[in-house]
């Protein structure tokens, strides 16, 4: 089908899951009725939707304006007081709560902490404490890197108290990286560590704050927590360690009366496509998001014990470790270290150590587990899961299924929640009492979100027919812009299509209103004639046996406008050979046609990927002509990725 102004669709999945009445029964919201009476209410007044909703947090003073929509500059809850903390912790103490655990962490090497409710404000308010005897004021920035260690949790707790803003910087990170987004930010203060535990090393962050600190003239102050003992510089002056700093420090903090539209945190994309922008989000609109959602996609009860993998350096952790489930008075874990230390049976051992009953995980974690054979997660029982989620990427059908079997066990629900650092919260996904899920689709729109497809001039695309995925209305926890500079706030974001936030993802919107989503637009190859995204051929690939991830890109070619390379790897066990190549590509024509017939096979061990694990195409486009890259690799998880796929070349 010739598609001009849109993206050509491909991908024939028809798999459906319908939600089991035993979990329908107990979930929040129980049914498709349900569901649809919440988008029906969120229609037909939006003001009082959230309003209604917002009700929910703890105010100290009520807001006089719902929304304050003056494109593309949004304000929610106009006039009201509340305090991100407070919501998260304080409001928890009054009834049985308080000793209810709230963050159940463990160590890389073992070692465990549980912090109730009552522990983390004591914790919390000790740190904001210190942190107001340094210098640091309402509106101050405070940058953070430091691995997944409670003290993470518990200094952006601190910051939300008094109001101070910060910008958490994902400990993977080089000095490099590091120092522009300290200074993008001016922060006074960095708070790190002594390193932490990962792949049963010790991961320097000291010796990368001090270089950056050296070309970052706003920071006044820097905070060691000691966490693995190694000896480290600590300069005079300037240097201060974290239990240092704590002693003595009161216990009690007022939790500030901010306004609504406070900046809670700074926090920089991914950087697949470019260079990472700072995206700046609010405290209403922001925890409202993040609440509403981790209730209803994860039907989080007070008896749950959920579990998010990702580093709270990324926008995942903000939400979804941290604000989200802590605003619900969850029970959320934090683990340190990696996922396969010291053997790929780790996450799994979790799962049934702390009764893990919703987990939270990305696909580039699903298909590495996958890749590593279904024996690990054969050595637990996992029966204590109830709801499985992936984020990040789309997810192709193949790891959907696995995840869904060998996981879930064939009983839980899987939410496939698509959503973005920039919205704040979940704004596409099931919700798992309701939604019948297809695997590879994130299928229906939050309630109160209004998500699009449309063609390159802005008009709905057709049923099936791939576009650009765009939001037609503003909603509480979008970006409020990107920090420092509006401009790029408004042309990254409102420009391409006149009053709709464009996600800069493809779609597509089956018949029964299912969104599909294809990739970036930016990795749209051109192939005589019909616009592809990447989702569609890299998920049939990875419908092959033997191929556990995939990634597609562009090649220019004179006849075809542009040939399709795929760079592929494969099972353990399984050998690279030209009759496997020979055979992938008669298998992806089987599944979804010609037009989509890689014209090259590239075997590769790894991906390139940035340091959040999603797939960096742009770079292998360069590779796949041959080119230097020249782009942001500032985000790039490995570099000898690059040169090894360079080297294959040659
Ligand atoms: P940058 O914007 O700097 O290139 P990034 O887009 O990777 O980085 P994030 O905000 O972490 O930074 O990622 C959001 C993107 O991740 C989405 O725009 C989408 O491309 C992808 N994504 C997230 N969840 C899903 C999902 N469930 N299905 C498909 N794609 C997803
Ligand atoms: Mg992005």
């Amino acid at each position: 089908m010739q598609n001009e102004k849109g993206i050509t669709s491909v991908l024939n999945e028809r798999r459906k899951f319908k939600p089991s009445p035993a979990f329908s029964r107990l979930a929040h919201v129980k049914s498709m009725q349900a569901y649809k009476r919440l988008c029906k209410a969120a229609e037909r007044n939006p003001d009082a939707f959230w309003a209604s909703l917002a009700k929910e947090m703890d105010w100290f003073s009520p807001w006089k304006t719902v929304c304050d929509w003056n494109p593309p500059f949004a304000k929610w809850f106009v006039g009201g007081k509340m305090n991100v903390a407070h919501n998260c912790i304080d409001r928890h103490l009054i009834g049985w709560r308080k000793n209810k655990a709230a963050i159940i962490w463990e160590g890389e090497p073992g070692d465990v902490r549980v912090l109730t409710y009552q522990d983390l404000y004591r914790e919390v308010c000790i740190c904001a404490n210190a942190l107001k005897s340094q210098g640091v004021k309402k509106g101050d920035r405070v940058s953070i890197y430091l691995p997944m260690i409670p003290e993470l949790a518990i200094t952006m707790l601190a910051c939300a108290r008094i109001g101070v803003t910060h910008s958490i910087i994902f400990g993977g990170f080089s000095a490099v990286a590091l120092c522009d987004r300290i200074n993008d930010a001016s922060a006074k203060i960095v708070i790190t560590s002594d390193g932490g535990y990962r792949k049963g090393e010790i991961v320097d962050l000291k010796e990368k704050v001090d270089e950056a600190v050296l070309k970052a003239p706003s920071v006044q102050r820097v905070v060691v927590v000691r966490r693995t003992g190694i000896p480290v510089a600590m300069k005079e002056g300037r240097d201060i360690w974290w239990h240092d700093l704590m002693k003595g420090m009161p216990d009690r903090c007022k939790a500030e009366a901010l306004d609504s539209e406070h900046p809670l945190f700074i926090l920089y994309t991914s950087g697949t496509t470019g260079k990472p922008k700072g995206v700046v989000h609010s405290t209403a609109g922001y925890l409202l998001g993040a609440m509403m959602t981790s209730r209803w996609v994860f039907d989080l009860k007070d008896t749950d014990t959920y579990w998010c993998t990702a580093d709270i350096g990324w926008v995942t952790g903000h939400s979804y470790v941290v604000y989200g489930i802590l605003a619900n008075g969850g029970t959320t874990v934090m683990y340190e270290g990696a996922p396969t230390y010291p053997t790929p049976g780790r996450l799994w051992e979790m799962v049934d150590k702390y009764h893990v009953n919703i987990f939270y995980t990305a696909p580039t974690a699903i298909r590495a587990l996958m890749k590593l054979g279904d024996t690990w997660p054969k050595q637990s029982r996992l029966s204590s899961l109830r709801l499985l989620g992936t984020v990040g990427e789309p997810i192709n059908p193949t790891a959907w299924t696995w995840y869904h079997k060998v996981i879930g066990g064939g009983r839980c629900p899987i939410v496939d929640t698509w959503w973005q650092t920039e919205t704040g919260a979940i704004m596409i996904s099931p919700l798992p009492g309701a939604t019948e899920t297809k695997p590879g689709s994130a299928t229906l729109p939050i309630p109160g979100i209004f998500p699009e497809v449309v063609d390159r001039d802005g008009v709905k695309a057709a049923t099936n027919t791939g576009g650009y995925l765009v939001i037609k209305r503003p909603w509480p926890s979008m970006l409020r812009t990107v920090w420092g500079d509006p401009k790029r706030y408004e042309k990254q974001y409102w420009s391409d299509f006149p009053g709709c936030y464009f996600t800069g993802d493809g779609a597509r919107c089956d018949q029964d209103g299912y969104f599909w989503v294809m990739g970036r637009v930016d990795d749209v190859m051109n192939v005589s004639g019909h616009r592809l995204g990447t989702m569609e051929i890299e998920s049939a690939l990875v419908s092959a046996p033997a191929v556990a991830e995939a990634a597609v890109v562009g090649k220019p070619d004179e006849i075809k406008g542009t040939a399709i390379v795929a760079f592929v790897t494969l099972r353990s066990g399984q050998q690279p050979s030209d009759a496997l190549k020979a055979a992938l590509r008669a298998h992806v024509e089987k599944e979804i046609g010609v037009i989509a017939r890689p014209d090259d096979i590239r075997f590769t061990e790894n991906l390139p990927k940035t340091r959040s694990g999603k797939i960096m195409r742009r770079l292998l486009r360069d590779i796949a002509v041959g080119r230097e890259t020249t782009g942001d690799i500032t985000t790039l998880e490995d570099y000898t990725i690059l040169a090894k796929l360079r080297q294959d070349e040659d």
